[in-house]
């Protein structure tokens, strides 16, 4: 297809799942995307087969140590790809002139500055990393609307939402005839446990999510709708709603990704297998339409669609995560840090499932004597509640 211009893509968060779906809807559309930088933490060895497979003109790792090691054994592959190491160069990849899309998938706040310095560069910008937007929801979207990003959830949910608005959708919900937003939640493993069996789950039955194979941290957030908890905060931001308009459903099944309910009572939804390919494809595709790989929904398999509202009392996180973005400021930033530090210590087994909103809770009714009104002012209160976070695990497990 001649009228198509190819896309330079980076890849923040390569090795991750969100990383490996991206590299694989890429390579099946060799003629719209190549890849500019493939990033990642530690996992030098998936870097360097990924980097063997799509020759990018950067890899980036966290250590030095491990950024040589890549150099050395990629120069021995006979490759060009200059490793490099560290925050900077995560910035770097993500701003460059040369570079049209960024996906942001590194897991939590380690994703802010490099998907922040994308919004800034004017980027497409395929967001997954939803940690950034909730720490600092004011601070990105302005970002977006001074450089003229494309900003593209990539979130299933939000991806829902997006194809189930008007394409132009800035300025309220009102103003577009829509009344609600239907965020629909798989209800993650343990939707019809008791709190006493809930209290007490290991990580692996916490990792182990019935519908989508998703990294651990998220993961443990589906199971205690933190995650639900978190995309509310996310769509706030991203269709300029407040957290009133919002409404969770649990749907069992995942496969209507969410929802849009106008004022005339249509509701629109968004159906698909549970496959993170097909946002993503959406998101490099905009505004046309690539094949992601992934087959199409089979109605009659799925025979049913289940509804049910989401129990607060057994699951708090969803709870804590909306009066937090109802308090504002600081507050949401708090609570992703105290739960970023929560689910870590629970997947190190130092402390137990049901301990999570506790940690979460108890970090949030401190008084956090700042503002989130700069992006150094976001990261001292995502410090702060952390030390907070480890303090209250210290006097849990002494
Ligand atoms: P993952 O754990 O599988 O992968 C995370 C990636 O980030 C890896 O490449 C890892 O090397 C990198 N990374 C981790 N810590 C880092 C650090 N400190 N510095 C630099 N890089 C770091 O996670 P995932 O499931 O792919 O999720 C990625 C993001 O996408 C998360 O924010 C998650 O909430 C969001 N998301 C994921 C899914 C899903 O289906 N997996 C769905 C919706 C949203
Ligand atoms: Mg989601």
């Amino acid at each position: 297809m001649s009228h198509v211009s190819v896309q330079l893509v980076t890849v923040l968060g390569a090795t991750g799942s969100i990383g490996k779906s991206t590299l694989d809807v890429i390579a099946r559309h060799p003629e719209r995307y190549r890849v500019y930088a493939l990033t990642a933490h530690t996992s030098k060895e998936a870097l360097l087969d990924q980097c063997k497979a799509h020759s990018p003109r950067f890899a980036v790792l966290d250590d030095d140590a491990d950024a040589q090691w890549l150099q050395q054994a990629l120069r021995q592959a006979g490759s060009n790809t200059v490793a490099l190491a560290g925050q900077e160069a995560l910035c770097e990849v993500a701003q460059a002139p040369e570079v049209d899309t960024v996906m942001a998938a590194i897991v939590g706040a380690a994703g802010l500055l490099p998907s922040l310095a994308a919004a800034e560069a004017g980027k497409r910008v395929l967001l997954a990393n939803k940690e950034a937007l909730v720490m600092s929801g004011a601070l990105f979207m302005d970002a977006v609307a001074r450089s003229g990003a494309t900003l593209l959830p990539i979130d299933s949910e939000h991806n829902a939402i997006y194809q189930c608005l008007p394409s132009e959708h800035r300025g309220g919900l009102a103003k577009h005839g829509v009344r609600q937003l239907l965020l629909t939640a798989s209800g993650g493993p343990f939707r019809g446990w008791s709190a006493a069996d809930i209290a007490n789950v290991t990580p692996e039955q916490a990792c182990a999510h019935p519908n989508w194979s998703m990294g651990r941290k998220i993961s443990v957030d589906s199971a205690t709708l933190m995650n639900k908890g978190l995309e509310l905060i996310e769509a706030c931001w991203l269709f300029d709603a407040t957290p009133e308009q919002i409404q969770v459903v649990v749907h069992p099944q995942s496969v209507i990704h969410s929802m849009a309910a106008y004022d005339d009572g249509s509701v629109i939804a968004q159906l698909g297998n549970p496959d993170m390919r097909t946002p993503i494809a959406y998101g490099l595709a905009w505004p046309e339409r690539i094949d992601a790989g992934v087959e199409t929904l089979d109605l009659f398999q799925v025979a049913r669609l289940d509804f049910e509202a989401p129990d607060e009392t057994r699951f708090p996180c969803l709870r804590l995560a909306r009066e937090a973005m109802q308090a504002g400021g600081a507050a949401p930033a708090v609570l992703n840090a105290a739960n970023e530090v929560a689910v870590e210590a629970f997947l190190a087994e130092n402390i137990a499932f049901g301990a999570i909103p506790d940690v979460v809770a108890k970090v949030m009714a401190l008084p956090y004597p700042g503002q989130a009104d700069s992006l150094e002012r976001v990261l001292a209160a995502d410090r702060w509640a952390r030390e907070q976070a480890a303090h209250t695990i210290r006097q849990l497990t002494a």
